[in-house]
């Protein structure tokens, strides 16, 4: 374990690999990543990593079409393959959802996005399978898509190993050490750290590890749930899917499976992070099937293959905490995605890069800042709660 190094990150989700990838492409010099369990281990690796751009905020928007085209050319830009699928994205609109297609055509326009409506003709001829019942029109997004969030976390942290980045992977932090309003150390498991910069990618953990840098956030966890069932073979090619109107999303899986899980607005489910139910409950597994069979009515016939639950790391206003904070030298946060944290991982780790480095990012990141709580200028989301980004 190195005595010292320029930069620690903790935590090997796609938040720390991300900036810890971009801090080390950057030249920042000696970059180390803590990670307790393995990469990608808890909500990353559990992520449905859909790749889409409709949000209701222009920068999400923009961070979001930016994610779009780094996946494209992953090897380039993430360090290797993402395991992206560029199988686009259909937003399903009913009567309910008029006014908000019209502002997503808008927004996504406006911001550069490839983005076209669909009649339910088109949709008719793109996916054969859909029971279309309800359903006005589409957005469809034809640059999106789904990834692999395993591939893409190990392709961004074992990429970037030429250029200085060491990941120790099954090796907690333990503690942060301030001495005069600045960062001096980390604790480790295998020992100390001295350095100048720590950034708090520890995702569910973020509030435990901001304790030991004194900084108390206000944080919800809720347990997310997906399953996966098996498809006919001669399914077709079809987009991921989002279906708004019976508040849930589908995505071509691999191995000609087919996922499903529950979108927002619905309840948030409080779990303990160190130690909750992993498995698909009864209850869930009935409430997700009975909107993915009425969507797609020939799944009913299909095999159930498995299920599971995950974290979503909730801050109050649903977006995470992306900077510095104002009264601690050399600390970052970088945690709280709640259900987008995955697209957003990666160029939100390039801009936090830049601005650790001291540099103005491409995408300004300034509304990330942790501080805006208590400067009063939080996000809002105009559509399918905070959720909608
Ligand atoms: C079921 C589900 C579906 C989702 N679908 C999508 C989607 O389709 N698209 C999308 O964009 N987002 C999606 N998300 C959201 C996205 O997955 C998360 O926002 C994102 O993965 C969070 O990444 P993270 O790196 O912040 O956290 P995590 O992936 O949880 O990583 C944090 C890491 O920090 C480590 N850690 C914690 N404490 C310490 C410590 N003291 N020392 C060392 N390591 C530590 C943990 O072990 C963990 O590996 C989904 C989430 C879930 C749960």
């Amino acid at each position: 374990m190195q005595k010292t190094a320029d930069a620690v990150v903790i935590g090997g989700g796609i938040a720390g690999a991300s900036v810890a990838h971009f801090l080390a492409r950057k030249g920042f010099g000696k970059v180390v990543l803590l990670e307790k369990g393995s990469l990608a281990g808890v909500s990353t690796g559990r992520s449905a990593a859909v790749v889409r751009t409709y949000y209701s905020n222009p920068i999400t928007v923009k961070l979001a079409w930016r994610a779009v085209q780094m996946f494209e050319n992953d090897r380039e830009a993430l360090g290797g393959d993402s395991g992206f699928r560029q199988i686009g994205f259909l937003l399903l609109l009913d009567e309910g959802w008029k006014t908000a297609g019209d502002q997503i055509l808008e927004m996504e326009s406006t911001h550069g996005v490839e983005v076209r409506e669909l009649s339910r003709e088109d949709i008719r001829e793109l996916a054969p399978p859909l029971n279309l019942e309800g359903v006005v029109r589409a957005i469809f997004e034809p640059r999106s898509g789904c990834a692999d969030p395993i591939r893409t976390t190990e392709s961004l942290v074992n990429g970037a190993g030429q250029w200085g980045l060491t990941a120790h992977v099954g090796t907690a932090a333990t503690g942060i050490n301030l001495d005069g309003g600045r960062v001096r150390s980390v604790e480790t498991e295998q020992g100390t750290i001295d350095t100048p910069v720590v950034v708090n990618a520890a995702g569910p953990w973020g509030r435990q590890v901001g304790l030991w840098a004194g900084l108390n956030y206000s944080v919800r966890w809720s347990r997310e749930t997906d399953l996966i069932v098996t498809q006919p073979g001669d399914f077709g090619r079809l987009p991921v899917i989002s279906d708004p109107p019976q508040r849930a999303y589908y995505k071509p899986h691999a191995d000609n499976t087919m996922l499903a899980g529950l979108g927002y607005p619905k309840e948030v489910e409080p779990l303990d992070i160190d130690s909750y139910n992993e498995d698909l409950d009864a209850d869930q597994r009935g409430r997700i099937e009975a909107c993915l069979f009425r969507r797609i009515p020939v799944l009913r016939e299909m095999e159930y293959h498995h299920g599971y639950a995950s974290i979503y790391t909730i801050m109050d206003d649903w977006h995470p905490v992306v900077g510095p904070e104002p009264h601690i030298e050399g600390y970052y946060a970088f945690f709280g995605g709640s259900g987008h944290g995955f697209k957003i991982g990666p160029p939100l780790g390039e801009a936090l890069a830049d601005v650790i480095a001291g540099e103005e990012p491409e995408i300004d990141i300034h509304q990330f800042r942790p501080s805006r709580f208590l400067e009063g200028e939080t996000f809002s989301s105009a559509w399918g709660g905070g959720n909608r980004g």
